[in-house]
């Protein structure tokens, strides 16, 4: 077996006691929370209560914020610096400086799905082309402030892109556990980045399981989506804020969000709530839908079954970057989606695929399996009747098609393929050479 990389194990002893955050660390946060029995916790390196192991989450106590404020901020999830558990310096460290993503009018599709007002938020625009860039730069921050100097994750794919990648910007060192079954364009865009990455033969739920074994046994290492979490899952609150700024400052009245921990899908409802709640925009009603594959559907279960929590599955789906069978925010997506009046669905591999080559052909962007899985059940959820084609909807595109070509390589190419002749083209394009051969003849008339 070779070793090409050996952990340093000596330094397990030195890191018991890391410096204490400086002043203004996380910003205007104040302390965790738990999301199960509402016991608190100080910022620091909680994931878990203390009284009952739910999960955590960061609260706040916020300032009056303007709208000109954020305005006047940089061009990235930055612009939302109050309302995150960063400092207030947090641009100027280095950083991969995500989001501020495009908001695209998706006026071709919505007239293929008889909708009247349909947007994009494109989230394949950020620096490693997935909405995991906004995740992780926010984990980053914390981890650096709680005194972690290695920057660690178990990943489906697009989080092993985003921890490699940022840091490198930041100079620390990145250690990324995959299954090792992962898309080959998704494990080559995380080791270019020089981290180590380490291939698990099991999938994500086995990955996961051992990557909380390993931060238990490794305090130096901040495992973004385990013992940060807490933070990390902030930063897909920037997914609500800027939706609703670049609508000008409103909210659309229906999102769908892929799901697979289940993770944004809860922050952009926090996210809509604490714009409400700050007077950034008006209260009006909004209704939050999930988006899952068949093949790993558990939260889409639930939600028909009526149950209040999950039953875990074995993924078996084309959307890998969502196949997590034991979601940690399972519950929580049930209650969001049940609360706010919207739903769970799911759609098979094959609609996932229709759904790439739909959005493609007419929006002329190019989604991952994730975003296949949101337009597919988009259509979905509007053919059953649940989502409103008159409301305005906003969809989240989360990843970008390049990393899963495998998905769609079967079902596109070249339209013809022909010696470099002009018969050639003519002889494979009769009726389009007709054309302009009529054309041309009319014009020399
Ligand atoms: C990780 C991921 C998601 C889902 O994220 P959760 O917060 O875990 O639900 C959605 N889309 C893409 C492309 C992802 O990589
Ligand atoms: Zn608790």
């Amino acid at each position: 077996m070779s070793t090409r990389t050996t952990f340093n194990t000596a330094n397990t002893a030195r890191l018991t006691s890391k410096p204490a955050p400086r002043e203004g660390a996380f910003g205007n946060a104040t302390e965790l929370i738990c999301r199960a029995c509402g016991a608190q916790q100080p910022l620091g390196a909680f994931y878990a209560c203390n009284e009952c192991f739910g999960p955590l989450e960061v609260a706040y106590d916020f300032p009056a914020i303007t709208r000109e404020q954020i305005e006047a901020g940089p061009k990235s999830i930055w612009r939302y610096q109050q309302l995150l558990p960063v400092a207030a310096d947090v641009a100027s460290i280095p950083n991969t400086d995500p989001g501020f993503t495009r908001l695209v009018k998706a006026d071709n599709l919505a007239r293929e799905l008889g909708m009247k007002s349909l947007w994009i938020k494109d989230d394949t625009g950020n620096p490693t082309h997935s909405f995991k860039d906004r995740v992780v730069a926010v984990a980053l921050a914390a981890a650096r402030e709680l005194g972690f100097t290695v920057l660690a994750c178990p990943s489906t794919g697009n989080l092993a892109n985003a921890v490699a990648a940022a840091a490198a910007r930041a100079g620390i060192r990145s250690v990324v556990f995959i299954p090792e079954d992962l898309e080959p364009a998704k494990i080559i865009t995380t080791a270019v980045y020089g981290g180590t990455l380490v291939a698990v033969q099991g999938n994500y739920d086995d990955v996961n399981k051992l990557a909380s074994e390993i931060a238990g046994e490794q305090p130096d290492w901040a495992f973004v989506n385990v013992n940060v979490r807490p933070y990390y899952a902030e930063g897909s609150k920037t997914l609500a804020y800027e939706t609703a700024e670049q609508l000008g400052w409103r909210l659309p009245e229906q999102v769908v969000i892929p799901v697979a921990s289940g993770s944004q899908l809860t922050k952009v409802d926090k996210g809509f709530g604490e714009l409400i709640k700050l007077g950034l925009v008006d209260g009006a009603p909004y209704k939050i839908f999930g988006a899952q594959a068949t093949g790993c559907s558990p939260v889409a279960e639930a939600f028909r079954e009526g149950w209040d929590n999950v039953r875990p599955v074995k993924p078996d789906t084309i959307a890998k970057s969502l196949a997590i069978g034991n979601p940690a925010d399972g519950p929580y997506v049930l209650d969001t989606c049940r609360r706010t009046g919207g739903a769970v669905e799911h759609v098979s591999d094959d609609e996932v695929r229709d759904g790439i080559q739909l959005l493609a052909r007419t929006e002329g962007i190019f989604a991952e399996t994730a975003g296949g899985v949101t337009v597919a059940n988009l259509r979905k959820l509007i053919a059953t009747g649940q989502l409103d084609p008159e409301a305005e909807t906003v969809i989240f595109n989360t990843g970008d098609g390049l990393k899963t070509l495998d998905a769609i390589s079967d079902r596109v190419g070249p339209t013809a393929n022909i010696p470099p002749t002009y018969d050639a083209f003519a002889a494979a394009f009769p009726s389009a050479t007709q054309a302009s051969a009529a054309q041309a003849g009319q014009e020399s008339l």
